[in-house]
């Protein structure tokens, strides 16, 4: 008896974007999700993404749990194949469903037929397997309205699918169907979740990292190295740049009024993002900047940070709330490694009194006592890039 999933898509209904890209998309991300959990087949027939193990030995949570992270795919059921025989069917039913079976006290069968030829219609094939079900399992009775369990049949072309209700799936849009941005990823919170949330409408992920050793540590580093691979479960593998900060951070430190600090520092790492980011054919920049939250993201101080950088830039976290991002964190399992105590290169030499609404010219004129050419060049030409895996 074989085992497969069975997969649901997503936003397929979706203009402009067309079907098979999407399914392709999904298919190829599926592939990579369960790669060395052993060897698939994966195919698309009627609306549905069935994965079809080539050996018996499969570690199916795992494989559900990877399957669970892939985006694009609304809902995704465990399921056995079998014969398309009711009498098989139903043994089937019972013995592969025994434990919820056993666990309940009321239950339903819900069937679908996409072969027309069977020839049992859907409310038969209910009936039927009720009826055999309820001789099996004595303790239950049925509730068609609100059962606590629903043993669901499905008829199709290539045999019989029995399966317990579906598991939601990640929702969204196969990663690398919506182009590619970079994210500037820090050790904090919020970072990591915009780039979540950006992954998630298809977009595949570069990431860029300021370091400033000895100010920030090795340590500081590989907490940025595991938030991204939390990151990865979802987003697939990527590149992360690491950026040589220190020199500029000191530059800016002994060159420009201490109020203005952090804007300075900020346009940098904009400036030096735009860079790499173009370099790696991405085609925005995304942070994890929320209005409000530090002196640096008010609207002011946002604007003149961008004002230095053409490249789009997206802050899917920009209208929330710090406890709807934790709660986000801890979905995708980064919450724990964040609050990690190590520094990262923005709460090194930050002002004691930070601008909070900062005018453009305040800024131009502070950075004319730097090179801004060559210390951004100097960067992008020491950048070391490490792959993250998830
Ligand atoms: P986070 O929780 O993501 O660190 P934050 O609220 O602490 O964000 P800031 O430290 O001001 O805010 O950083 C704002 C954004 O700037 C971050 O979300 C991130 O996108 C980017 N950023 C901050 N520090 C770094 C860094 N060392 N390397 C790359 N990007 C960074
Ligand atoms: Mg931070």
């Amino acid at each position: 008896m074989q085992e497969v999933i069975l997969i649901k898509n997503g936003e397929l209904a979706m203009k402009g974007l067309n079907r098979s890209t999407f399914e392709v998309a999904l298919v190829k991300n599926l592939q990579h999700a369960l790669k060395r959990l052993g060897d698939f087949t994966i195919r698309r027939a009627q609306s549905t993404i069935y994965i079809e193990p080539k050996s018996e030995d499969i570690d199916w949570e795992t494989a559900c749990e990877r399957v669970s992270k892939v985006f694009g795919l609304a809902a995704f059921a465990r399921a056995r194949l079998c014969e398309k025989d009711m009498d098989v069917i139903m043994q089937n039913a019972a013995d592969y469903l025994t434990d919820a079976l056993e666990a309940a006290s009321t239950f339903k069968v819900e069937a679908k037929r996409a072969d027309k030829n069977f020839p049992l219609t859907s409310p038969q094939i209910c009936a039927k397997t009720g009826e055999y079900l309820l001789e099996k399992f004595p303790h239950l009775s049925v509730d068609v309205h609100d059962p606590d369990f629903t043993v669901m049949i499905e008829i199709r072309d290539f045999g019989a699918y029995i399966h317990a209700p579906q598991t939601p799936g990640a929702g969204g849009m196969p990663v690398g169907t919506g182009g590619k941005a970079a994210i500037l990823i820090s050790g904090g919170i919020d970072s990591p979740v915009a780039a979540w949330m950006m992954a998630k409408r298809g977009i595949e992920l570069t990431g860029i990292h300021f370091a400033s050793p000895p100010y920030t540590s090795e340590r500081a580093e590989q907490k940025v190295l595991s938030l991204l691979r939390k990151v990865a479960a979802y987003a697939g593998r990527m590149p992360v740049f690491i950026v040589p900060f220190t020199r500029i951070q000191e530059e800016i430190s002994t060159k420009c009024p201490e109020d203005l600090f952090t804007l300075v520092m900020r346009r940098f790492m904009m400036r030096i993002s735009e860079r790499i980011a173009a370099q790696q054919k991405c085609e925005a920049l995304i942070t994890g900047e929320s209005v409000g939250q530090v002196a640096s993201q008010t609207m002011t101080a946002m604007a003149v940070t961008e004002a230095v950088c053409d490249m789009p830039i997206f802050r899917p976290l920009i209208g929330m709330d710090k406890e709807e991002i934790v709660r986000i964190s801890r979905k995708i399992d980064t919450f724990d490694i964040s609050i990690q105590p190590y520094e990262d290169c923005c709460t090194v030499f930050t002002p004691k009194h930070p601008r909070t609404h900062p005018k453009a010219e305040m800024l131009e004129k502070a950075e004319e006592a730097l090179d801004i050419e060559g210390l951004v060049q100097e960067a992008v030409d020491n950048v070391r890039r490490v792959m993250v895996y998830p």
